[in-house]
């Protein structure tokens, strides 16, 4: 039974609405049109954005613009890149450009177009805490109960890591990729100053070309791997993202499923080739300016400890596999990953829900929860479970076949039809 509130009652509430949510919102309106049943998505950003802090002039996208919030499931569907395209006059524009990937601030506005046709999407709502009682979840900010549902999907993202080695620097000398624009006008005074970027990864390589292009002439770009490796993007690389492969995983154990996950990492977690080429050209490019590289590439050195030197440089010391090496740099930028943000689960909800033992929530093959209570409300995570689902779980490659899969089983039937039939590869 319902209780009687003024708090608003949906039949979903999604916690965030990044590119995961939307393609849920996206499918259940035009799945559930005219049948009365509502979703709401609460998110904190004050509106819609995707990592905005790390729109550096001339960042593109990693996957294809046919990945988008709908069509790999539902192509005539309202919300597709195409239809943006279309809709908003920039289809010729666009193609005659000839990306090879689309420019992620295109992405952005195509996710905010997208959030602007779809209702119940209330932004500047941090979800701090969220409840099970009789009629089903709440979802509190600040106090306040904002919403009630009968059913929860999980999508809050991750957010940037600083590993123990580098944590407790002094704050004007060392901060996150995400602070890089910001803190540019403060640290821009001496351009030759030694600068390092700390992470082997995109969010490292963009940020060294960020420095590079606001005129910094000494950096040095460290990352852990041996090389600074980029994506395999062959065709049997990108056939793992998609559902042949994903139902080929389920049907391993769950030991032989990680492992597999695991060694797959080079396919998606890596450098975007075209941005490694970038990178490697514009420093060609000002070497033939200054006589000498501006950025300096640092692989195979583990940050393993920090310190100010008498100057108030930070000083890195590194681990090579051979031996130890000593850095320093007036400003360090920490682009060293993400992890998943923790759900803000009331005690009670938590006491409730499996984890596995990494701590993460259990999730089945339909993205739900195990948790007690399940049967009839259920609890769906997105983007939280790339050892058990595989790579696509932690990026947008499949994020529509995703969202059918979650509402196929929210309603118990087959509402969107996931079809991959034509596979080349036979997986085992
Ligand atoms: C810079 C960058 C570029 C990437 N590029 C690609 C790419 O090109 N292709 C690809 O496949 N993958 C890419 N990824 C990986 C992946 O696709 C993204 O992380 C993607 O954003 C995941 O979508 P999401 O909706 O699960 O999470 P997010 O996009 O992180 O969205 C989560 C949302 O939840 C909100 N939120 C969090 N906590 C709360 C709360 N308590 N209450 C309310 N709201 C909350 C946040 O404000 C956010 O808007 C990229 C990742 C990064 C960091």
């Amino acid at each position: 039974m319902i209780e009687e509130t003024d708090t608003p009652y949906y039949h979903v509430v999604g916690v965030g609405a990044g590119p995961a949510n939307l393609s849920l919102a996206a499918l259940f309106q035009s799945g559930l049109s005219g049948s009365g049943e509502q979703l709401a998505l609460f998110d904190k950003q004050p509106g819609p954005s995707w990592h905005n802090q790390l729109l550096h002039p001339g960042v593109r996208m990693q996957t294809s613009w046919l990945k988008d919030l709908v069509s790999m499931v539902d192509p005539t569907h309202p919300l597709s890149f195409a239809n943006y395209l279309v809709t908003t006059g920039r289809m010729y524009a666009l193609m005659n450009a000839q990306f090879d990937f689309m420019p992620r601030k295109e992405y952005v506005r195509y996710l905010a177009w997208a959030a602007a046709q779809l209702p119940n999407i209330n932004y500047g709502v941090a979800v701090d805490k969220i409840s099970f009682g009789e009629g089903g979840f709440t979802v509190y900010s600040d106090g306040v109960a904002k919403a009630r549902s009968e059913h929860l999907v999980i999508g809050i993202g991750s957010a940037p890591v600083v590993p123990p080695a580098l944590a407790g620097l002094p704050d004007d000398r060392a901060f996150i990729a995400d602070e890089l624009t910001q803190r540019l006008p403060s640290i821009n005074a001496d351009l030759d100053a030694p600068m390092a970027v700390v992470g082997g990864g995109q969010t490292g390589l963009e940020a060294t070309l960020t420095l590079l292009n606001a005129g910094f002439t000494n950096i040095k770009w460290f990352g852990r791997r041996l090389w600074f490796e980029t994506i395999d993007d062959s065709p049997t690389a990108n056939d793992v993202y998609r559902p042949a492969h994903l139902r080929a995983l389920q049907r391993m154990s769950p030991v032989t499923r990680r492992q597999v996950i695991e060694r797959l990492n080079p396919t998606g977690d890596a450098l975007t080739p075209g941005a490694m080429r970038g990178l490697y050209q514009a420093n060609y490019d000002a070497m033939l300016e200054l006589d000498r590289f501006p950025i300096g590439l640092y692989p195979a050195r583990d940050v393993v400890s920090t310190g100010i030197d008498d100057d108030g440089n930070v000083v890195l010391r590194c681990q090579t596999p051979e031996k130890r090496e000593e850095y320093t740099a007036k400003h360090i930028v920490i682009a060293t990953g993400r992890a998943n943000v923790d759900v803000p689960f009331d005690d009670d909800l938590r006491e409730r829900v499996e984890t596995t033992e990494d701590g993460e929530l259990a999730i089945d093959s339909d993205y739900s929860v195990r948790w007690k209570g399940m049967n009839g409300n259920k609890i769906f995570a997105l983007n939280r479970a790339r050892l058990n689902h595989g790579l696509t779980d932690a990026n947008l490659t499949l994020l529509p076949v995703r969202a059918a899969a979650v509402l196929n089983s929210m309603f118990g039937r087959e509402m969107y039809h996931i079809q991959d039939d034509l596979c080349p590869v036979n997986w085992g």
